[in-house]
């Protein structure tokens, strides 16, 4: 089940969804009328399965060729995998922000910390260590620079 919270600034549509994208998903219905440009928010996204995926890309496909604007914003590792994997799941100047995985050297748990893409650029993929949440040690970046930062680099 995929839930939504829209706010609405004059030609601006900001959508944050939340839950998981399947075959019962209708992104349509779910976002509706769509002005000028549309944020989509994306940290709350856990699952897109690959039905989910083809809607994902039709639907956003339709608004693209109608002129709309988009901007992702805080996708989720599950969205960022799909953007690592499939080259028009968005377009490339449309990520405006990522989730990035840490896991704390102490105690194992994990967090993510958000990232613009311009600033994953200018630091060089280095990602700087985190305070853990939970024992106040140090969480480092969990996943592999070259894989999870594919879409942002030049190609
Ligand atoms: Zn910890």
């Amino acid at each position: 089940v995929l839930k939504v919270e829209k706010t609405n600034e004059g030609n601006l549509l900001t959508v944050s969804l939340t839950g998981s994208i399947e075959e019962t998903t209708d992104l349509a219905k779910v976002i509706g009328d769509v002005p000028g440009e549309l944020n989509v928010l994306c940290k709350g996204i856990g699952r897109i399965n690959s039905v989910g995926v083809k809607g994902w890309i039709k639907y956003f496909q339709g608004l693209r060729s109608q002129g709309k604007k988009l901007r992702f914003q805080q996708c989720s590792t599950a969205i960022v995998e799909q953007i690592n994997l499939i080259s028009n799941f968005t377009e490339r100047d449309e990520v405006e922000s990522i989730l990035v995985p840490f896991l704390c050297d102490d105690c194992g748990t994990e967090l993510v910390g958000a990232f613009r893409t311009t600033d994953l650029k200018k630091i060089g993929f280095q990602i700087p260590d985190l305070k853990c949440s939970k024992c106040g040690s140090k969480a480092s970046f969990d996943d592999i620079a070259e894989e999870y930062f594919h879409f942002l680099q030049d190609v």
